[in-house]
């Protein structure tokens, strides 16, 4: 370990990964730290993502994916069932496996990574972050940084330290509760999406299988629901009613935050990425892909900093992501608030005029459609969403 380097990065989450790897694809020295003693483990996602969306960052391969995914199957809350093809295929992957793939993607590229290496602090240098203070192997460290890479995931602390709002209303904040659980007999190219107060009022229900009669069993629900009726427990009911012998290998819960990007992801000498800085799709919940985008931008700028001994670049990434997702995170924001509040009987009508399509017509665009045709307001959004490049 050195005593300074261009670029620290903190956590090694596929955001961090991939900020860690753009950095030091460019040159600079890069130093990824990590509290766990295993990078992708333990694995609190339902690991589901688009394949298009993470084919420019890593290639695909059998041993991170757990299975292949063509279709959609949306189950409303009066019990009708539609199935629609997907234009984009996507993975349920192993994360276990694809965290780790990504660090040896970065550590490749030559960025130094140290795992159980616990970050409680930040340097500062006349109000600028200039490094970090952290535990490893039960000793105090203090290394100096140009740019520090906050990659901490949702209960990121470090973009607090550096003075960041990190603050986000807790209505935003998804209560999400899951199991892994074997003996679910459901198809292995399907993922299941429930919707309804029944199963997960503002929120949705799911179950994406891993193959071999396995699948990760989840649901979110909007901050309010969850103090009135835990998460478990509708999870609970769900599995008493519908799979009651299933074997339970794991079970995890954690937060969402199904926001906009915070207003400010940059400070002097530091960046945010990944859910530390708020990436996540507001719409489907889902960070993965996100969050790697936000990594590759911020560790290509944060490079470029470095290299152009202009630490004010930093500050350039905040536009950066806005332009690249943060400005379609906005308007799918709006689409989730609508969504999320329809009652059980607009979510029937949509899945009647669904299930009335033509089998050929059968796609999630036309059952999108349907649900535009119960709420026509959400068709200014969904237009800014096509018209956003
Ligand atoms: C139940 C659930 C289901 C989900 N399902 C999906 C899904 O199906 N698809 C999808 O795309 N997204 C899903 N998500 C969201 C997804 O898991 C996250 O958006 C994604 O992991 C964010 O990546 P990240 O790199 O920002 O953070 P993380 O993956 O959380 O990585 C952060 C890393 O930082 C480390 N760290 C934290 N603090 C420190 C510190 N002080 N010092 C050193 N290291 C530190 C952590 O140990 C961790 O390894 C789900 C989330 C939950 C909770």
């Amino acid at each position: 370990m050195l005593k300074e380097y261009d670029v620290i990065v903190v956590g090694a989450g596929p955001a961090g990964s991939m900020a860690a790897r753009y950095a030091a694809a460019k040159g600079v020295s890069v130093l990824m730290l990590e509290k766990d003693r295993d990078v992708g483990y333990p694995v609190r996602c339902g690991e589901a993502v688009s394949a298009t969306r993470i084919a420019p960052f890593i290639d695909p391969d059998e041993k991170y994916i757990a299975s292949h995914i063509n279709k959609f199957s949306l189950i409303f809350p009066n019990g009708t069932e539609v199935t629609v093809p997907l234009e984009e295929n996507g993975y349920i992957l192993e994360r276990r496996i694809f965290d780790y793939e990504l660090a040896k993607l970065a550590a490749n590229e030559g960025a130094e990574i140290l795992t159980r290496a616990y970050v409680n602090g930040l340097l500062f240098d006349g109000g600028k972050v200039s490094g970090v203070k952290f535990e490893y192997r039960g000793e105090p460290h203090e290394v100096k940084a140009k740019v520090v890479i906050a990659a901490d995931g949702v209960e990121s602390r470090v973009g607090r330290w550096a003075g960041l709002k990190t603050h986000i209303d807790f209505r935003d904040m998804e209560c999400c509760v899951q199991i892994t659980a074997s003996g679910i007999n459901v198809n292995s190219n399907t993922c299941y999406f429930y919707f309804g107060k029944d199963y997960a009022p503002n929120g949705y229900f799911w179950i994406f299988p891993k193959g071999n009669n396995t699948a990760n069993i989840g649901l979110g629900v909007g901050g309010m629901i969850g103090k009135k009726k835990s998460a478990l427990s509708f999870l609970i009911d769900f599995m008493e009613k519908n799979y009651p012998n299933a074997s339970i290998l794991t079970q995890i819960a954690g937060g969402v935050p199904c926001t906009p990007t915070l207003k400010k992801i940059t400070a002097p000498g530091i960046m945010l990425v990944g859910d530390a800085a708020r990436q996540v799709n507001p719409l489907s919940g889902g960070g993965i892909s996100s969050g790697m985008i936000g990594g590759s931008v911020a560790g290509e700028i944060a490079a470029e900093s470095v290299k152009q001994k202009s630490p004010d670049l930093v500050l350039t990434y905040d536009k950066a992501w806005h332009e690249r997702q943060g400005k379609k995170h906005i308007v799918y924001n709006k689409i989730k608030n609508a969504i999320y509040n329809f009652s059980d009987d607009k979510f029937n009508n949509i899945a009647e005029s669904a299930d009335n399509l033509p089998d050929n017509k059968k796609s999630l665009g036309n059952v999108f459609k349907a649900a535009l045709i119960h709420n026509p307001s959400i068709l200014i959004d969904v237009a800014k969403v096509f018209v956003i490049k």
